[in-house]
């Protein structure tokens, strides 16, 4: 193999990414099913549901992985955590509809206590392992001031869940069931502070607030009085980072620069 490219740090990025089957410029380019890890019932819609909803429309299957019940997310004393999860779900049913998705998993950790450890990754594991998204999407971890355990723990849990569904003696007891080691060729990290990819959701953003208000119990018309402009704030601060009016920003990793990579924070 010739190196004649790698003469300086910068050449030597090019020709490397230039190797690498997943495009920055095109991520979404051969994807037929992508994998949206939320760590609560609206954390999907509220972070890419203009995106998601664009996805679907150009006939990309986009699957949510709820990972806990929601049944914390309340000022309502009178309200159980049953009852609460069960309308949160009903929610997220509506939310998701008004967007194209239909399939939600659910894996009902009890909110605010997503633990960070082997059982929950390997159950990410498995679900990938029977999903085979080429893309998965998950809150970024590295969000400086997220104060919530459950989004960090929900980005650090997806990162690793994608490096390990390859290897085929991780949780070899998904191989006796018959499904078989997969690959995910990029991760996408949303709710991020250094996005690397936008997109232009200003046809759609009065729909995904649409979506976002399907979520009920979240957003009464006290707490959508301070929720909505800090939404529309959001969207206008990645619109105006990526060139549009509304935007959404994801970082995308590829692969390969999920282990050991001094670098990527530049990317
Ligand atoms: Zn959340």
């Amino acid at each position: 193999m010739a190196f004649e490219g790698f003469s300086n740090f910068e050449s030597a990025l090019r020709a490397l990414m230039d190797k690498l089957d997943f495009k920055m410029e095109e991520p979404f380019k051969d994807v037929s099913k992508v994998l949206c890890i939320e760590p609560h019932p609206d954390d999907c819609v509220i972070a890419l549901g203009g995106t998601i909803k664009k996805l679907v429309d150009e006939g990309i299957e986009v699957v949510y992985l709820l990972l806990t019940d929601g049944s914390m997310g309340t000022t309502d004393d009178g309200i159980s955590r049953h009852e609460l999860a069960l309308t949160r779900l009903q929610e997220e049913r509506d939310s998701a509809k008004l967007l194209g998705v239909e399939k939600i998993i659910t894996l009902d950790f009890v909110d605010t206590e997503l633990p960070y450890d082997r059982e929950a990754r390997k159950e990410i594991v498995t679900i990938i392992r029977k999903e085979k998204p080429e893309m998965v999407l998950m809150p970024d971890p590295w969000l400086p001031y997220e104060s919530h355990p459950d989004h960090r723990r929900a980005g650090l849990l997806g990162i690793e869940a994608v490096g390990f569904s390859s290897l085929p003696n991780f949780n070899r007891t998904d191989l006796e069931a018959g499904l078989e080691p997969h690959t995910v060729s990029a991760v996408g990290l949303y709710y991020t502070h250094k996005p690397n990819y936008f997109v232009d959701i200003s046809d759609v953003v009065e729909l995904k607030l649409e979506a976002i208000k399907r979520h009920r119990s979240q957003f009464t018309d006290e707490i959508w009085e301070l929720w909505e402009p800090y939404l529309r704030t959001i969207s206008l601060y990645y619109g105006k980072l990526g060139g549009t009016k509304y935007g959404e920003g994801i970082r995308f990793v590829p692969g390969l620069f999920l282990h050991l990579c001094p670098f990527y924070d530049l990317i």
